[in-house]
């Protein structure tokens, strides 16, 4: 462990204090003597006088000892401060939270009442921070950091355990609420917009749970389970949380495994691109072509894009696998007909780098094509991280001719405010809300709803996920425009997935 020494308390200045407190006791005592006994002083017997000088001595040394002793309080302060607290936020660090974690272990033993554990963590800090820089980073983590204590009964143990991570040790005794609940009370709370000095900040959260003593008392054991059930959250979409089951195990194995093989499959050339023809629905015939990302592995085969998109946004190793999409999307643009473009799916941590405009540009440059001909498919969530800055690459985006889609529109944040803000050309609608058509009025009521609002934006709009001729009949006459789907096509090598024939669909009636 490191050594933490108290920088106001040397060796020398500690000496001095012990020192200077036993000859001021000493000099006190006499001083008080003289008072007291004044010209009675000077006549006393030797033995008198030896025993003033031992008792003098006896009040030095307890002043030293009291100097020594209060040095000692102040230093081990000191060093818990600086070892145990988070100087940031205030909270517990992370290696007194393990302690923290250990005592409740403890108790909840012998007493049988549960403790949960609660993980909490900011989605992608690191690139938020690298986005708004580390002072903004830092405003962010102390009002987080704020609302966490405001929104959790008095006395429970908090503590910041990561970048962006913080651990909540709630016993079931302090709080009415179900965990659960309380839990959704949280996310729900720490998700609003924080304002920070120079913008408003949004932050997505991840929440895992263990419950003590059922899932373990080794607080190691018991953080990295909590870390299972985040991650199992994670996958699960935004604002998830997620409380730990035995199985999670396994799934972590083969995320650690993912992690560990994408950059040698980068390497070896594991990537290629398949694409899924859109169709025009008043005219049947396609007018783009969705490139979609597959991983084919020499022993496992194939491995869907949601199993190692994610992972390689968490370890940055999208920003080569995402210019190698675009650079072989733009240059397999040039073997589909001219009239058509490519859509290209851009995560959101490569839209929000500082290089992600240059590497188009140069990207339309080198392959030669018009930049009509690419589209990018942008989430919400990727625009809404910093509205500002997203706002600037868009209008950039659009001063260079390129086409920008609203991908899983729908599915991330109900305020529509930005869309106002945002120059974009499209809207995709989520292919959930296609899926339940059929079946359930309202969401075809947000299929027209959207429709709607997109032709008073000026916008166009497509559905994602038609599997079948009804949903695409539905879809036309809910007046969307263009569509895509296994009903009209599933993504394919490039040679395979252009069709001879236009496909059409009914009216409705
Ligand atoms: P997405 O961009 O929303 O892509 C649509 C997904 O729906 C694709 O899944 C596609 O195969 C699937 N799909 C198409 N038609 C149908 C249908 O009729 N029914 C159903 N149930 N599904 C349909 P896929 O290829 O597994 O991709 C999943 C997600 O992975 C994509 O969602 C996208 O977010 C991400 N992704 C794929 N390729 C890339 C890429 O090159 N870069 C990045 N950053 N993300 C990618
Ligand atoms: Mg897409
Ligand atoms: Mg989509």
């Amino acid at each position: 462990m490191q050594d933490t020494r108290n920088p106001t308390r040397t060796p020398l200045f500690r000496l001095l204090t012990i020192g200077a407190a036993g000859v001021g006791s000493f000099i006190i005592g006499l001083w008080g003597l003289r008072m007291g006994m004044g010209a009675h002083l000077a006549v006393l017997p030797a033995e008198v006088i030896g025993a003033v000088i031992a008792a003098l001595c006896a009040l030095a040394a307890a002043g030293s000892s009291l100097s020594f002793f209060a040095g000692v309080d102040e230093s081990a302060g000191y060093v818990f401060r600086e070892t145990q607290v988070d100087k940031l936020t205030g909270l517990l660090g992370r290696a007194a939270m393990i302690g923290k974690i250990a005592e409740a272990a403890v108790a909840t033993s012998r007493t049988g009442q549960p403790v949960f554990m609660i993980d909490i963590d900011i989605d992608r800090f690191k690139h938020i921070n690298d986005a708004i820089g580390y002072t903004q980073g830092d405003e962010l983590i102390k009002s987080i950091s704020l609302r966490l204590r405001e929104n959790l009964p008095q006395g429970v143990e908090i503590g910041r355990i990561g970048a962006g991570e913080f651990a909540v040790l709630l016993p079931d005794s302090k709080t009415d609420e179900p965990i659960d609940r309380l839990v959704e009370r949280l996310i729900e709370t720490l998700m609003k917009p924080y304002q920070l000095s120079t913008h408003l900040q949004s932050v997505n959260l991840s929440v895992g749970i263990v419950a003590m003593p059922k899932d373990g008392t080794d607080p190691v054991l018991l953080l990295r389970r909590s870390n299972l059930a985040l991650q199992h959250a994670r996958a699960a979409g935004i604002g998830n949380w997620a409380v730990f089951q035995p199985h999670m195990g396994q799934v972590a194995d083969h995320r650690q495994w993912v992690e560990s093989e994408l950059h040698t499959a980068f390497l070896r050339g594991d990537f290629e691109l398949h694409y899924q023809p859109q169709h025009d629905l008043m005219t049947g015939k396609i007018v783009g072509y969705e490139a979609l990302i597959r991983w084919r592995h020499p022993e496992r085969g194939m491995i869907p894009p949601m199993e190692f998109v994610p992972i390689a946004e968490e370890t940055g190793m999208i920003a080569p696998i995402g210019e190698w999409v675009l650079r072989r999307a733009c240059s397999d643009a040039r073997a589909i007909p001219d009239d058509c473009y490519v859509a290209v799916n851009i995560s959101t941590v490569q839209f929000m780098t500082k290089e992600f405009l240059q590497l188009v540009r140069n990207v339309i440059k080198e392959s030669g094509i018009a930049p009509r001909r690419l589209e990018l498919e942008v989430t919400e969530t990727a625009m809404m991280q910093d509205k500002e800055r997203a706002a600037a690459i868009l209008k950039e985006l659009s001063a260079m001719g390129i086409s920008v889609a609203v991908d899983d529109f729908g599915t991330g944040y109900s305020n529509l405010s930005y869309l106002i803000d945002f120059p974009f050309q499209k809207l995709k609608i989520d292919k959930s809300f296609v899926a339940r058509m059929e079946q359930d009025a309202s969401s075809g009521a947000v299929v027209s709803t959207i429709v709607g609002l997109s032709r008073a934006l000026g916008v166009h709009t497509i559905a994602e996920g038609v599997e079948n001729e009804t949903q695409a009949t539905l879809l036309k006459a809910a007046g969307c425009d263009v569509v895509q789907g296994f009903y009209f096509g599933r993504p394919q090598p490039l040679m395979f997935a252009q069709p001879e024939q236009p496909k059409r669909v009914a009216n409705y009636h």
